[in-house]
């Protein structure tokens, strides 16, 4: 039973221009949902109708704490609706029901921190140099495209949507082919919230059609981006043609690190967690552990073991803890991984199948797979695979351990497990990254900054000052002087 999906196009629910297509079940294949593409003459309307939407006073002349109450409104209605969500966003991208209640939960925290931010975020009076007073203000930038990749729909969304609301602006959002559900979902939670029409629009369909058409629309004044690296790159450089400010959130290759007095039990806990949860589709996947050589024969055995263990299945159970992968063509991009590693010369330590039994045929299943043996100038640990697959790498020396884990074109994050603070810290400093865990790892938090740096990416989202991501910065100078301005001589 395949649920018929219209989308909200310039204020008006309807289908979208072009071919339909289906969305799929990735723990058993069947046919999800229907809906049509949209067309580069939707992106047209969608955006014509956001730049005249966002200049009408019912969105325009809306005072702070009057945004901020319609951006409450929407988190409160993320909640109202949470467990539904959840189970939309199960059955879009195939993960476990914990970890898309724990999506869905992070979404409405993200309208509610930006409702706050949004509220008490000040302009300011900058120190006079003359007989003037000076004054910086922040408008909205106007019409901002959002972009988003499959793996976790209502966050990525919701860390665009969120600030870009909060700023004034009107959004477009060009949710993943695959994964549409949850922006055209969160588009009806906003409308009922207060949003007014054709402030936000959903774009359904490929990203060659339809997010290039809306990254090259002249209207289009930000492009806020998260997914792949080679796509980032290619959004880069048709935005330098306008001038255009853009966010890339890309992908990653991070490094953990066990050090000789790392507690092995949270470390282990930490590493499984890193590289294993949401089926290692994730950007900050723990996927390189180096492990110091006086622990590594012990760590490997505990960590191979909690592999084994872990639960994978039935995406709708609260008791799996990996479900399968996006798809079957995603599968077979980590099978070929896994096969290279081996041409390589890696040592599968568990894994490197598919799981067996009748309940994972016709799902995209790939068990949890751990590797030794490999250089970390393989490619298997330099390329971002965006699976379960984890490479053990022993160190023994501190400045090449540094060395190795900045030897790759990635920089997203990094997790560090060790008693010492100071050797903590000093490692935390050297590696070349977006974020550093220290004794924890994938943890999330909306007030502090997320982003990459090197090839996973530019920009910043989420932190108070995300909102200023979606505004020009205007300066005043009114003038004091009581004589007409004397010519400077
Ligand atoms: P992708 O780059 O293939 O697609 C991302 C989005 O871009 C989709 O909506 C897609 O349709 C669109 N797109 C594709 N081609 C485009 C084009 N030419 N112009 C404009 N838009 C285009 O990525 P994916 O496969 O959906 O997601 C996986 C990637 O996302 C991984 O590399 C992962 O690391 C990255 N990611 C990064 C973060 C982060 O915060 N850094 C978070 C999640 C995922």
């Amino acid at each position: 039973m395949t649920d018929p999906l219209q989308t909200l196009i310039a204020g008006r629910w309807r289908d979208a221009s072009g071919p339909e297509y289906s969305t799929h079940y990735p723990a058993d294949g069947s046919a999800v949902a229907r809906l049509n593409a949209a067309t580069v003459s939707d992106v047209d309307e969608a955006v014509q109708a956001a730049e005249h939407a966002r200049q009408q006073p019912a969105w325009a002349q809306l005072k702070r704490h009057e945004r901020a109450s319609i951006l409450h409104r929407i988190a409160s209605g993320i909640r109202e609706r949470a467990e539904a969500l959840a189970q939309l966003q199960r059955l879009d991208n195939g993960k476990p029901i914990n970890e898309t209640r724990a999506l869905v939960a992070s979404a409405a925290h993200t309208f509610q921190f930006f409702a706050a931010a949004c509220e008490t975020w000040e302009d300011t009076l900058t120190p006079a140099r003359g007989d003037y007073l000076t004054m910086s203000v922040h408008e909205p930038l106007g019409v901002v495209g959002a972009i988003t990749p499959w793996n976790s729909p209502i966050a990525s969304e919701a860390q665009k949507l969120a600030p870009a609301l909060a700023a004034g602006c009107a959004v477009v959002i060009k949710p993943a082919e695959i994964t549409p559900r949850m922006a055209i979902e969160l588009a009806k939670i906003a409308q009922q919230a207060g949003v007014p029409d054709g402030i936000i629009s959903v774009l359904p369909g490929k990203g060659s059609v339809v997010g290039e058409a809306l990254v090259k629309h002249p209207l289009i004044k930000r492009i806020a981006f998260t997914g792949g690296t080679s796509v980032g790159m290619g959004i880069a450089r048709l935005a330098v043609d306008k001038l255009m400010p853009t966010s890339l959130e890309l992908g990653g290759k991070s490094p953990t690190i066990v050090c000789a007095d790392a507690d092995l039990d949270h470390a282990v806990a930490g590493v499984l967690f890193g590289i294993f949860s949401s089926s290692g589709e994730s950007c900050i996947a723990g996927s390189r552990a180096f492990v110091h050589v006086s622990v590594f024969d012990e760590f490997k055995r505990r960590v191979v073991a909690g592999a084994q263990a872990l639960r994978v299945g039935d995406p709708a159970s609260e008791r799996t803890q990996m479900g399968p992968l996006v798809n079957m063509g995603h599968r077979a991009t980590v099978e070929r991984y896994v096969q290279l590693g081996l041409d390589e010369g890696a040592r599968v330590l568990c894994g490197g199948q598919r799981p067996q039994g009748p309940m994972y045929d016709a799902g995209s299943y790939y068990l949890p797979t751990i590797v030794e043996g490999l250089p970390n100038s393989a490619r298997m640990c330099q390329e971002e695979i965006f699976g379960p697959v984890l490479a053990l790498l022993p160190w023994s020396d501190e400045a090449d351990l540094i060395a190795q884990c900045n030897d790759n074109v990635y920089g997203l994050a990094c997790g560090i497990w060790s008693r010492d603070y100071k050797a903590a810290w000093r490692l935390g400093q050297a590696l070349q990254t977006g974020t550093v865990w220290i004794n924890t790892y994938k943890q999330f938090s909306v007030s502090t900054p997320f982003g990459g740096v090197k090839f996973s990416g530019t920009g910043r989202e989420k932190g108070r000052l995300g909102i200023l991501e979606y505004t020009n910065q205007k300066s005043f100078y009114w003038g004091l002087n009581e004589q007409p301005l004397p010519w400077a001589d």
